[in-house]
């Protein structure tokens, strides 16, 4: 695959693509080797404001929300069809612009696009509506779409996440306005580009680039012609957002920060509690709200399992992105790869022995923002280090020797989006499942999904579910309607 050539990178605003209001730009940048990739159009409170106005014309009216779901399914479906036949371009774009490993971007994330606008497409169209038969009064369920949608999405996974937010907002009959994260940038405008080719009428979709809440992503969650926000991003960030949407009482989603337990009972397969721990926390480069960033090690078992672990992570290919034989890629930027560096300095002060990694990565590796597979161990999980996010290849190796005492460390978190639990005592398995305060518990594997599950998570970690019929719930208005007949027919 060739690496495409630098590009400007507009906002679509209706059916235009358009620069800044004041003309202001910013670059984006390959963060394995420090290619300038494009230029992008940084958006102002102007062009916000232009946005919502595109999308609020587009659902007052345009055809959009007026569609049967089967029709609009039709249009998210050829949507899909376009990604599928463009997923080698989309998958080098977002490793180029990200520094997602090539393998990751062509056979999870850009096929997962796809998956999210079918799903939801079909998950629309066949949704079932309550009705109560009751004699003489029949009570049911309308669900009309919300409205305008803003969408504020993070840059660790671009597109997939962009679309499991548009996905159902379009599938229920919204228009949007989505806002990616200014790392990453280009997924979203070619995104956006295939939709209109493939039949998405104008202003369903607008996309504006740029930075936060003083700039262009201001009215998109000020604005009190927004009708939904739904958010992905870190902690902070979503409270800032939950607080700019309160003034309206405009309902946000919110999907936030991580720092799950990842717990190994001596009883495990270690066969399959070893690779996968290794896959919950470095595939991504630990970028990722769900990453295993504390595992717990039933004591009994800890030597062995640690040696496992490190020897497995010792041989993980950490380099170019774009080779299919590389497991790590760059962290996003220099001042994310200090942040992640930082907190293994933090680490060493409070107590921390480094087993591996620690170091960023020189040689060849000089030019981008690399880091290696880092194991800690010798901490509590009161340190600072097992508390607060890192979002990098960076794993806290604690001990414990009962059930109950992983379950407390586990729970012993400001953040609940998701656990890990190896064991083979399925009693053990159910009983800690339904004690866990995560959104998400995996028991023996890692990151599976499925789309009609609720996602999100508890405490810091978010506000709401999305996914199958909590994503209907969230986009629409349900609304009640009763009819009284003059007879009492209805069984
Ligand atoms: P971030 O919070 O810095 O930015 C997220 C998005 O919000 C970006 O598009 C950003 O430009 C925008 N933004 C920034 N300030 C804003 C404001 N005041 N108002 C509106 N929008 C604003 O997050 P990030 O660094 O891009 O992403 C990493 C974080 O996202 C991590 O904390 C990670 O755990 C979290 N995340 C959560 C999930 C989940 O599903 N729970 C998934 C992926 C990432």
């Amino acid at each position: 695959m060739s690496a495409p050539a630098a590009q400007r990178v507009r906002h679509l605003i209706g059916e235009e693509w358009v620069d800044a209001s004041d003309g202001g730009e910013f670059e984006t940048r390959d963060p394995h080797d420090g290619s300038l990739l494009g230029t992008v159009a940084r958006g102002t409170v102007e062009d916000g404001r232009a946005a919502v106005s595109a999308a609020r014309t587009a659902f007052d009216e345009g055809p959009w929300p007026r569609m049967t779901p089967k029709e609009r399914a039709q249009v998210l479906h050829a949507v899909a069809d376009a990604v599928d036949a463009h997923r080698d371009e989309l998958a080098l774009l977002e490793t180029r612009d990200g520094g997602k490993t090539i393998t990751q971007s062509l056979h999870a994330e850009i096929p997962r696009v796809a998956l999210n606008l079918r799903f939801f497409a079909d998950y629309a169209a066949m949704a079932a509506n309550e009705a109560y038969p009751d004699g003489g009064l029949l009570s049911y369920t309308l669900y009309p779409p919300a409205g305008v949608v803003s969408a504020i999405s993070p840059w660790n996974a671009p597109l997939m996440l962009a679309t499991w937010k548009i996905a159902p907002a379009l599938a229920f009959g919204n228009t949007v306005v989505l806002k990616p994260a200014p790392h990453t940038p280009l997924t979203a405008a070619r995104f956006a580009s295939l939709a209109l080719e493939a039949g998405l009428p104008e202003g369903v979709l607008n996309v504006v680039h740029g930075f936060g809440g003083d700039e262009v992503a201001g009215p998109l969650t000020s604005d009190p012609r927004v009708d939904r926000i739904t958010f992905t991003g870190s902690s902070a960030t979503g409270a800032a957002v939950l607080a700019a949407a309160a003034a309206n009482h405009t309902p946000v989603s919110a999907e936030l920060g991580g720092k799950s337990a990842n717990i190994v009972f001596a009883d495990a397969d270690l066969d399959v509690a070893v690779p996968q721990s290794i896959r919950a926390i470095f595939a991504g480069n630990g970028q990722v709200c769900l990453a295993g960033s504390r595992l717990l090690v039933q004591n009994s078992v800890r030597d062995e399992f640690l040696a496992r672990f490190t020897a497995e992570a010792e041989q993980l290919a950490v380099g170019d992105p774009k080779e299919h034989s590389t497991f790590l890629g760059p962290l996003i930027e220099q001042r994310h790869l200090d942040k992640v560096h930082s907190y293994v300095e933090l680490a060493q002060t409070e107590g921390a022995t480094v087993v591996t990694g620690g170091e960023r990565l020189g040689g060849e590796l000089a030019g981008g923002f690399h880091y290696p597979p880092t194991v800690l161990t010798g901490l509590t999980n009161a340190s600072r280090t097992a508390r607060e996010e890192i979002f990098g290849p960076v794993v806290t190796v604690l001990g414990f020797d009962t059930e109950e005492e992983a379950l407390g460390i586990a729970n012993d978190s400001p953040y609940g989006l998701a656990g890990m639990l190896f064991t083979q005592n399925l009693d053990r398995a159910h009983r800690m499942a339904a004690r866990w305060r995560a959104g998400t518990v995996w028991i023996n594997t890692f990151f599976e999904r499925d789309l009609r599950l609720p996602f999100g998570g508890e405490g810091i970690s978010g506000v709401g579910r999305e996914g199958g019929r909590y994503s209907r719930e969230f986009f629409t208005e349900p609304r009640a309607v009763m009819l009284r007949l003059r007879d009492q027919v209805l069984r």
